[in-house]
Parts: C-alpha cells; sequence; structure tokens
C-alpha cells in the first residue's frame, strides 16, 4: 500500500553511517538529518543538551486525530570511525573493522524516508513528533534530559530493538547500580602485614556471597567493574566495585539490592572494614498490557502492511523507559538491525523498507 523509495532510503542509511556520532559528538549527524527534513510542513528544532543537542521534528497534521511520538537516538557506540557500509542485494554490513550504525540509524532512515513520503504523497495525518535523541548509549543521557513538556504526543514508538521488524517490547526492566566501597587499612606488606587489613580480600570476599547472573526468569545481577589497591607492597586501604541489578519487578529490584547491602556489610564488619554503598536508580521499568491502546495500534499498524507482530519482553532499558515515566505511553520496536554493538552489525534491506511501513502505517492508524 505504500510504494517506498527504497533506493533513496538505503542512500539516506548509508550516509548517515559514514558519519562518525559516537555519544556527545552528535553534531555533523545532526545537520545532515537536519538538511533531509527541510520540507514545506516540517519544523526542526535543536534543543540544548549539555555538550550536544536533542532533535525535534514535527509535523503539523490535520486536527482531529491524537498526536503520535517516534523516537530513536542518534549516537552509536564505538568503533565507528571511518565507517565504509558494504551494501549486497540483500543486507547493508560494515566493512568489517568497525561497526555499522544501524543501531539506531536505521530508524532515523525510516522516519526521513516517511516523512519524504508523506510530503510527496499526502499520507493523511495527524500531528506527528520525532525526536532524535543524544548521548542514548552512555545511559539515556540525552532522552533524561528533555523536557518533555515540548511533546503533544500521549503515545510514543520508540524504534531501537533489534530483529526483523514486526517486534513489539512490551515490558523492560527496572535497572540500579550500586557501588561498594571497602575500606580496611594500609600497612607494609613486608614488614607489618598483621597491622593491615586488606580491602581488596575483604571485597573478594562480599562478591563471592553476592547474588550475581541470571537470579530468576526476571531478575539479573553483574559485577561489572573493579578497582583497588596502591602498590605491591601496601596492604590495600580501599577496594571498589561497581555493579547493577535488574529486574522487570521493581520490588524484585530492591529486595536484590538489600542482600547485597546485607551481604556487604556482614562481610566487611567480619574482617574489621568498612563498607560504603553508594545507589543509583539509573532508570525505571515498564509493563504494556497487549491490549493497551499503544499496543493495539502497534500491531494494527503492522497487520494493515502485512507484518506479523510478535510480543517481547526486554532485558535492556531504552529511552522507552524514560518517556514511559514521564507519562508518554511509549513501547519499543524493532529496526531492524542485528548484532548490534559489534563489527558483525548488519541490517536487511527488506527490513529497512518494512520498517519505513510501519512509521507510515501508524500515523495513519492513530486516532
Ligand atoms: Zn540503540
Amino acid at each position: 500500500m505504500y510504494r517506498i523509495n527504497a533506493k533513496r532510503l538505503v542512500k539516506t542509511f548509508t550516509d548517515m553511517a559514514k558519519i562518525s556520532s559516537p555519544s556527545w559528538k552528535e553534531g555533523e549527524i545532526l545537520d545532515y538529518i537536519l538538511a533531509a527534513v527541510r520540507l514545506p510542513g516540517v519544523t526542526a528544532r535543536k534543543v540544548s543538551c549539555g555538550i550536544s543537542h536533542n532533535l525535534l521534528i514535527t509535523l503539523k497534521g490535520a486536527p482531529g486525530k491524537r498526536p503520535v511520538l517516534f523516537s530513536a537516538h542518534m549516537d552509536t557506540v564505538t568503533p565507528c570511525e571511518k565507517v565504509r557500509p558494504v551494501v549486497s542485494s540483500t543486507r547493508i554490513t560494515s566493512d568489517g573493522t568497525t561497526i555499522l550504525g544501524s543501531d539506531d540509524k536505521a530508524a532515523i532512515a525510516m522516519f526521513i524516508e516517511s516523512i519524504r513520503h508523506i510530503s510527496e504523497t499526502r499520507v493523511p495525518h495527524g500531528p506527528v513528533e520525532f525526536l532524535i535523541s543524544c548521548a542514548e548509549e552512555v545511559g539515556l543521557r540525552g532522552m533524561k534530559e528533555f523536557d518533555t513538556s515540548l511533546l503533544k504526543a500521549k503515545h510514543a514508538f520508540v524504534f531501537d530493538s533489534d530483529g526483523p521488524v514486526g517486534k513489539i517490547i512490551l515490558r523492560a526492566p527496572y535497572h540500579s547500580t550500586m557501588t561498594l566501597t571497602v575500606t580496611g587499612r594500609a600497612a607494609h606488606a613486608g614488614m607489618e602485614p598483621e597491622r593491615g587489613i586488606n580491602a581488596i580480600n575483604v571485597l573478594a570476599d562480599i562478591i563471592t556471597r553476592l547474588p550475581c547472573g541470571r537470579i530468576d526468569h526476571e531478575t539479573t545481577a553483574n559485577v561489572g567493574t573493579i578497582s583497588g589497591g596502591r602498590a605491591t607492597n601496601i596492604v590495600a586501604e580501599q577496594a571498589a566495585c561497581v555493579l547493577e541489578v535488574r529486574s522487570l519487578d521493581r520490588r524484585k529490584m530492591l529486595s536484590t539490592e538489600s542482600l547485597i547491602r546485607d551481604a556487604a556489610r556482614k562481610t566487611a564488619t567480619q574482617w574489621g572494614a568498612r563498607c560504603s554503598i553508594r545507589r543509583a536508580l539509573e532508570y525505571s521499568g515498564f509493563s504494556i498490557g497487549k491490549d493497551d491502546r499503544i499496543a493495539r495500534i502497534a500491531s494494527e499498524a503492522m497487520a494493515r502492511v502485512g507484518i506479523r507482530p510478535s510480543f517481547e519482553v526486554s532485558g535492556g532499558g531504552s529511552d522507552t523507559n524514560i518517556l514511559n515515566r514521564a507519562g508518554i505511553s511509549a513501547i519499543n520496536l524493532s529496526a531492524g538491525m542485528r548484532n548490534v554493538h559489534s563489527t558483525k552489525e548488519y541490517i536487511m534491506l527488506r527490513d529497512l523498507v518494512n520498517g519505513t511501513k510501519v512509521v507510515l502505517s501508524i500515523i495513519e492508524t492513530m486516532r
């Protein structure tokens, strides 16, 4: 039902893939997107976010339809310098030395092609907003700092999941981080080790007692980094580790955190050391029902263009978590990207086309 200009879509994607855009250095890709959407009826504004910007694009649209928001992020993980996209008859890869950046430029290419398609063919639509965030890959920073009162839409479709187009993420976890800092007592390691309390040993003992890995079907924990000590001839006075806890269930995240707190404090005390704990909530989880309006619109829009929706749960966070927290009903949809965050990343051409159809279909389905 939509005749997608696949050649132009692929060119938009590969143009953007070639632009290096690590987190906080999105200036060049932002200018590319701004130039691409300079069309009648389209307004775009940069919204400052620290040393970078988020980008809000708006199509005015006819009254009577609910406003809808689409979102994707423009930063990528590394290595993302001098990406050379290789286009075959079915897929696009990098040359194997870098990521491709389909996470999440595939979504942005779909948005740009949808905007062009609308301006050429006059697809009937209400108010449409596209929010392109910066610094997503470094803790959702762009979206966290975006003032959502600038948005009209109360329903949002974030295209930032991997796999073939059709996947709908209904649930994503709560996520907290904890820093455990053990303070022991320094002493000369050769002359008077008895006087010392080795913080590295204490921390090692603590870590062996912590819940780790998959805790249950909706909860995980992981010690990610560890540091400490000054030299081999000093009994280490300090050691620290940073860990994370995730759960689809907020209470389980909190109870896992208290297990960790108790184990850390108790073990440190047994050694005569101290353990201080800093905790931060990185983002809140969300849970959307299959029958919620936002999920119904997504699956109906997919069915209209011949794509079978599949409902899934994610173990990762995205800008979707932040939007839901801000009171905007948001779900995460797959944008076709595969093997993301690796030099084996690729995207199928048909997913680029299908994703564009889904964007257009959601815009028409919105009511
Ligand atoms: Zn992403």
